[in-house]
């Protein structure tokens, strides 16, 4: 039961998209929290309303610095203790941002690295953990929000009653598979498994075969079933495949693994059954895509007719498999994989019945192996935690609980945290920010150089049709039908994972909705979709030190304002460039536009090229090529959206900093980080993101950082204007 949407959120840093990762499709990119923020909280520079109950679990840190303006009601803080007025900004603006902040900051035992991300996440964890415990401790009306959130959770931790009720609940399962006696009855229950719990994120799905509910590659009016690769143990083909003496050992230790699952299930013979078992996984691998082929969405659009599958993946009963999985009447599919997909029903026809019997019963143990009996968990985090993951920690029941609740009612939890500390208010404020961003990059785009004007036309499109979700969904998921029980952690997993599936089923009748949530509010980070076109930021990646909707303008622009336009510039660049305003695959940009991009690009390169912050190591320009524009398209979009909110006003200074000066330190502030030279060697080697400090010095680029700060020829960041680069 690897839980890949929870594992790539956790694993991912920065701004991470599909080419940075193996088993990011093209279609759509997780951001989790970017590595980019800024501590110091400056006045805001003009009186807002604000809702006097709701704000204050929202940003809970003392205030002891606060210095009143007396123009100013609602005053915020300049965390000035973080910078070193000692550097000068023109020399080291990093430093000047940051330097107090490097100086004393340490990193925490057992981690490489240390950065605002990391406080944000632990801050959200903390929150999060302490709303869904308090509704367990609240007993709320029964069919309540609350309730549902709570009691799940309740059940979750009540270990008590899970032991007590040993392996009974499987047994409605097991005597189903007990049932399989042909190619039709097996075929029936792996189409009963076919589950809804990947997307375009996930690589491998927990059971053979994965299907997400998304709009077609060409076809952007239709909800379509896209099949995925799964039902490995291991988390990738190359763990089956791979000759070398580590993963040998690997193996031998799933096979252990799988023996001693099936031993607490009462099985016999279990050491042969296991080997039987990787070998069937074995002979999937072979079928699979490699993971590399995830970057390269060409090879994911795959549409199939339902007579295809007879036809180019013969041996599984289609009928029976798509009746049971509730798509007895589709017509269309998108097959990402075909070499899996036709092998997995060569294996049903030629493999041996017993065989898969006995893989379907121990992957049903691990796929509930979190609400069975102590015995059965404890198996499964020795492998998956300590073997396979390195993790050294002993299982924490309350964390893991915390994360089922939050998988089972993603929007349920969300509706409480945002009630806590994303408020309506703070909504509105992100989304006129949002509508400054918009408003600036569509300026930039008409005055692009390298871009045609029959290309402009088309970006215009896309931009205008670009949808973009801040903080939370208008429309929650309602979670009446769904019955959650105080005392039955099972039940309560399992009724979930129908909910969910058929929530998605459904879809296949609806109209394409671009504003269905890809990401839940709780969770900070942001998810960028180039099909369908629309980007979303979660309220728990808008909350300080990005976003600060009680706070001072100029920071948010320059913090989280040039994040978000990051972002959205990712949808006009030689990532979104494939993907028209519908989202559907085109390639909208002349021959001439690449050529000329590319000659700009080079210019990037050169300048990240010269950053070396070891005597033997230097950054790879190339290597971070994209992120490098899409930094800089951030910042420069940011700040006219920024002047553009000022509306021909001057803003107030506040703490000594003028407006512009706030802009550009809260972007330094947004990359600081300390890691150790090993952290900062594997980031520049393997990373498609610059260290920090180079990211912030995407500053020296702007005209308007040598006007607030003074930089003259002579600083050691100054540029001549010739040299400052243009691509956006
Ligand atoms: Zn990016």
């Amino acid at each position: 039961m690897v839980d890949t949407r929870s594992s790539f959120i956790s694993q991912s840093r920065v701004c991470v998209f599909l080419k940075a990762l193996p088993f990011l499709a093209g279609v759509m990119a997780m951001l989790a929290v970017r590595a980019n923020a800024q501590d110091s909280k400056i006045d805001a520079p003009k009186p807002m309303v604000i809702s006097p109950s709701a704000f204050r679990p929202w940003d809970a840190r003392p205030r002891s610095n606060i210095h009143l303006l007396s123009a100013d009601p609602v005053i915020k803080l300049a965390n000035r203790d973080d910078m070193d007025p000692s550097v000068k900004p023109g020399d080291d603006f990093y430093r000047y941002a940051n330097g107090n902040w490097l100086a004393r900051s340490v990193i925490p035992a057992g981690q490489q690295s240390y950065d605002t991300r990391a406080i944000l996440k632990e801050k959200t964890s903390e929150q999060v953990r302490n709303l869904i415990q308090e509704a367990a401790a609240t007993h709320s009306a029964k069919g309540s929000i609350a309730q549902k959130v709570g009691d799940y959770y309740a059940s979750f931790m009540d270990e008590v009653s899970i032991n007590a009720k040993g392996l009974t609940p499987l047994v409605d399962e097991m005597a189903a598979i007990a049932a399989i006696t042909n190619k039709a009855s097996l075929s029936a229950y792996l189409g009963n498994t076919l589950n809804s719990e990947v997307d375009g994120l996930t690589a491998n799905a927990d059971h053979v075969l994965g299907v997400w509910i998304n709009q077609g590659f060409e076809d952007s009016e239709h909800n379509l079933p896209h099949l995925l690769q799964g039902g490995l143990g291991l988390p990738d083909r190359d763990n089956y495949l791979d000759p070398s003496p580590q993963m040998v050992e690997l193996r031998a230790k799933y096979q252990a693994h799988i023996a001693a699952v099936l031993k607490l299930a009462g099985l016999n013979d279990s050491q042969n059954k296991a080997a039987r078992i990787l070998s069937l996984e074995t002979n999937m691998a072979r079928t699979f895509a490699p993971d590399s082929d995830a970057a390269n969405v060409f090879k994911q659009n795959n549409p199939w007719k339902r007579a295809d599958f007879n036809v180019r993946a013969p041996g599984m009963d289609w009928d029976a498999y798509f009746k049971s999985a509730g798509l007895a009447g589709q017509m269309d599919f998108i097959v990402w994989q075909p070499s899996a997909v036709a092998g997995v029903s060569a294996l049903v026809a030629t493999g041996d019945i017993d065989q898969w019997k006995d893989y379907l019963r121990f992957h049903l143990i691990e796929h509930y192996a979190s609400v069975l009996p102590r015995a059965v968990a404890s198996e499964h985090f020795s492998f998956y935690g300590k073997t396979l993951s390195g993790t050294q920690q002993t299982p924490n029941r309350a964390g893991a609980a915390v994360d089922a609740t939050n998988g089972a009612l993603p929007q349920a939890v969300g509706q409480l945290y945002t009630q806590l500390y994303f408020p309506p208010e703070a909504k509105t404020r992100a989304q006129a920010m949002v509508r400054d961003l918009i408003t600036a990059f569509r300026a930039r785009i008409a005055n692009l150089t390298w871009m045609s004007s029959q290309t402009k036309v088309k970006a215009l499109a896309k931009l205008t049709a670009l949808e973009i979700g801040i903080g939370y969904p208008d429309i929650w998921i309602d979670y009446s039908t769904l019955d959650i029980v105080r005392d039955d952690a099972f039940g309560n997993m399992r009724r979930a994972e129908a909910f969910n599936r058929l929530r998605n089923l459904a879809r296949l009748k609806q109209p394409v909705n671009p504003i269905e949530w890809p990401i839940d509010a709780q969770t900070p980070g942001a998810v960028l979709m180039f099909s369908p076109n629309a980007e979303f930021f979660s309220a728990a990646i808008l909350q300080p030190p990005y976003f600060d909707s009680q706070g001072d303008s100029a920071s948010n622009y320059g913090s989280a304002g040039a994040g978000i336009a990051h972002e959205i510039s990712h949808s006009f660049d030689e990532l979104g460039n494939i993907y028209d305003a519908h989202g559907r695959l085109s390639n909208w940009w002349s021959a001439e536009d690449l050529v000329r991009f590319r000659a700009e690009a080079a210019q990037v390169v050169e300048q990240y090229d010269a950053y070396c912050p070891l005597v033997d190591l230097c950054v790879k320009g190339k290597q971070v090529l994209s992120e490098n524009i899409a930094d800089l398209a951030g910042l420069l979009v940011a700040h006219d959206a920024y002047v553009l909110s000022l509306k021909g006003q001057t803003d107030v200074v506040l703490g000594g900093l003028s407006g512009e000066q706030r802009f550009f330190l809260a972007f330094a502030q947004r990359w600081r980080r300390i890691q150790s030279e090993a952290a900062l060697r594997r980031q520049i080697t393997t990373d498609t993101h610059a260290p920090g400090e180079y990211r912030s010095d995407a500053v020296r680029n702007v005209d308007g950082w040598y006007k607030a700060y003074k930089v003259e020829d002579g600083d050691k960041l100054y540029l001549k204007s010739e040299d400052r680069l243009r691509i956006w």
